[in-house]
């Protein structure tokens, strides 16, 4: 271990001390557990993360390909847009994969999966109507790991624990974006991203050794699943507007992590290969602003395109 290491894992445990003793103030939480090593946190746009350590590597909703789609360009999406997979891309910044966790069917999460599975053989983790649109896509049978939620998976180096969610939603009627779901059998092959249906949402809590990660793909999670998980690292993102105190409450019932990391901020027209150009101008200020004010003892941490964190 190197000093910059163990200057981390101090900054990491006064964190995780001092948020842990307000839990067992407040509500009598469960204390974090030790953590026995380093993970590297990278940041592949979107919700697309890779966390790494000596003997593993995860991947969540790996999206490399970012065909444009104008979302975040006033009155430029096109719902119609064709999918499209760009392996140079892919191969240029994912390597190899033990475990691939899907959020939820859309466009922006699942597209680039059925290479990444077919490239490094990982495990890929989703609920039925996931895995039928990976299948369509051509995505590996046999790597193929069927969930609901409520399931505790071990794999070597890490654990994953998966929790029923559901999609942030929008507009007047609280719609979801391309909602609904395909169970049962494998639809035709989706041409266009309104074809790639949300399919009900996961959240994950991913675990390497008592450095663990809280993930949701979208701006939402159902609190009674979660309460009382106690992550080192908690992912927050722009949005969830129809979601009462989203932030907020987030880290309340995940005993104020000592990490909260920005996620799903950048407008993914633009190349991941640039800094990153915010989808909703202004919204990771006021995800800080509100991270800040609920959690003054956590770390807001922005990671910029394809830059790292360690933990
Ligand atoms: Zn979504």
């Amino acid at each position: 271990m190197d000093t910059r290491m163990e200057i981390k894992r101090r900054t990491l445990w006064k964190g995780a001390g001092a948020a842990a003793l307000a839990g067992s103030v407040l509500n009598a939480a469960p204390a974090r557990a030790e953590p026995t090593g380093t993970v590297s946190l990278r940041w592949l746009g979107t919700n697309a993360w890779e966390f790494t350590t000596s003997e593993a590597t995860v991947l969540i909703d790996p999206w490399i390909s970012r065909f444009r789609t104008g979302t975040y360009k006033e009155g430029e999406f096109d719902p119609e847009t064709k999918i499209e997979v760009y392996p140079e891309a892919i191969d240029e910044h994912v390597g190899g994969a033990d475990c691939v966790l899907v959020t939820h069917g859309h466009y922006d999460h699942i597209c680039d999966v059925p290479y990444v599975a077919r490239k490094t053989g990982a495990t890929v983790i989703g609920n039925e109507s996931h895995l039928n649109f990976l299948r369509a896509m051509d995505a590996p049978e046999e790597q193929l790991a069927e969930v609901a939620g409520g399931e505790l998976y071990k794999f070597d180096g890490f654990t994953v624990e998966v929790f029923r969610s559901s999609h942030s939603a929008g507009r007047t009627h609280k719609t979801i974006a391309f909602g609904g779901s395909w169970p049962g059998s494998v639809p035709p092959r989706p041409k266009r991203i309104n074809e790639l249906l949300e399919g009900g949402s996961l959240t994950y809590l991913l675990d390497f050794g008592g450095v663990s990660f809280f993930n949701a793909g979208s701006a939402n999670f159902h609190h009674r699943e979660i309460e009382g998980i106690r992550p080192t690292a908690v992912f927050v993102q722009p949005g969830g507007s129809h979601t009462p105190d989203y932030i907020e409450r987030l880290l309340e019932c995940t005993g104020y992590p000592p990490y909260v990391i920005a996620t799903h901020w950048d407008d993914f027209d633009e190349p991941l290969t640039e800094p990153a150009v915010e989808g909703i101008r202004g919204g990771v200020a006021r995800m800080r602003e509100r991270v800040e004010a609920a959690s003054p003892q956590s770390e807001f941490i922005l990671i910029d395109h394809l830059e790292s964190h360690d933990f």
